[in-house]
């Protein structure tokens, strides 16, 4: 009789033939966030068993495995031989002593007679008669005992479904370029697209030293927080000094913002294609700002080809709130330092720009490219998790 750890896989479920090339992601993620934790991984169909942990480390691994996207579902659970008499006695063990309950059989070894619900009918009674405090019901139940009969002689039972984190495993969607600010929400769209299993890469653009050292470990903090989701991120931190010196230098006022979107969409862009990313993801959300409206975010897409994934675009600030409160970036994204967005914000932005305009006046920006390259030739590389 031992501890161990059923996983269920999710959605990959639905992907036919490519479901080995799903499964072997989720495996590999799922090693490399256990990393460190002494156990062993069993894969089996449909499901992934951990053992050979000690006791203590179980909640952390539930707590890690819940974070693991393509994971359906997570039970804790006791492993014992196939004998009903000592399925009996455990199944009494584990349970809550009081309450409405109902015991659930599956029976995959057919060398065992009875049926499933003959079975959960023997073990329901024994329950019973260990505790005047219970009843069943099948229907209404405050829990349900799973017992789960396997092929090779062994019983898992159980009494918790946990639930995993949905989606599907990080890298089988391919890779972002996330633009991280120190914000609330570009780490929340981080999270929603890595939940649809993309890897995530981020840049972020730091305005030294109108921004400091504080505000730059903030959001490698932040990557750090996505990283539990996630795995390792290669975090580029892109000095971004010049280009706004410059943009204020030769560009009204007003457009700043608008100026300063373009650049890093450029240099996202030229970044997410040197590091084998095929999008680029960002925080926008309709209308939240004045570089947010549907005419600014044409002005500053249009700088770029690959796609833009906006995954908040549709989503209220409280809605995003809560989620940044679920994955726990909320607390790090509201500490007050400047980003560099802030450090050179005018007093009216333009909230419509018009395209051509904007064209035309970057053209007064003859040094746009070595501001650009100059950028990308200074990133400094940070790694989420260290190897
Ligand atoms: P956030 O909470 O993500 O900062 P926001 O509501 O403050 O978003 P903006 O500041 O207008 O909105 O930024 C819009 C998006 O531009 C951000 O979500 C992010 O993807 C990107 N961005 C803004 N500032 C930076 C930065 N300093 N470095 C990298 N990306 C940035
Ligand atoms: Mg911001």
């Amino acid at each position: 009789m031992e501890r161990t750890i059923l996983v269920r896989i999710g959605e990959i479920f639905l992907k036919g033939n490519n479901r080995r090339y799903f499964e072997n992601i989720l495996k590999q993620n799922i090693s490399e966030n256990l990393q460190g934790i002494d156990c062993s991984i069993v894969y089996e169909r449909n499901r992934i068993i951990i053992e050979n942990f000690m006791p203590s480390n179980e909640r952390r691994i539930t707590d890690k495995l819940s974070k693991v996207f393509g994971i359906h579902s997570i039970s804790p659970a006791m492993k014992t031989k196939t004998d009903i008499e000592l399925i009996k006695k455990l199944c009494a063990e584990i349970s809550p002593k009081n309450g409405i309950f109902r015991v659930t059989v599956n029976r995959a070894d057919k060398s065992i007679i009875k049926r499933s619900m003959d079975i959960a009918a023997e073990i329901g009674a024994y329950m019973l008669s260990q505790s005047k405090e219970l009843r069943v019901n099948l229907f209404e139940y405050d829990f349900e005992v799973y017992v789960d009969i396997r092929e090779n002689g062994q019983t898992y039972i159980f009494t918790e479904k946990l639930s995993g984190a949905g989606g599907l495993p990080v890298g089988c969607s391919g890779k972002g370029m996330l633009l991280l600010s120190g914000g609330i929400d570009s780490p929340v769209a981080g999270y929603c697209m890595a939940k649809r299993g993309v890897k995530l890469c981020a840049v972020h653009y730091h305005s030294f030293p109108y921004t400091g050292e504080l505000a730059k470990q903030k959001v490698i903090d932040l990557a750090k927080k996505l990283s539990a989701y996630c795995g390792n991120i290669q975090l580029y931190i892109a000095p971004f000094t010049d280009i706004q010196y410059a943009i204020r230098e030769k560009c009204p006022a007003a457009y700043m913002i608008t100026f300063m979107r373009r650049f890093m969409m450029r240099i996202a862009e030229k970044l997410a294609l040197k590091t084998g990313c095929s999008a680029l993801i960002t925080g926008e959300s309709l209308g939240q700002v004045a570089s947010q409206t549907m005419e600014s975010i044409n002005v500053t897409n249009s700088v770029v080809k690959l796609p833009v994934f906006r995954p908040l675009i549709g989503y209220d600030k409280n809605e995003i709130i809560d989620i940044a409160k679920k994955i726990d970036t909320f607390d790090l994204s509201i500490l007050p330092y400047e980003d560099c967005c802030t450090v050179f914000l005018p007093k009216n932005p333009i909230i419509k720009p018009d395209l051509i305009k904007v064209e035309e006046m970057e053209k007064a920006l003859d040094s746009m490219e070595d501001l650009i390259n100059k950028s990308i030739e200074n990133v400094e590389i940070i790694n989420t998790i260290d190897n």
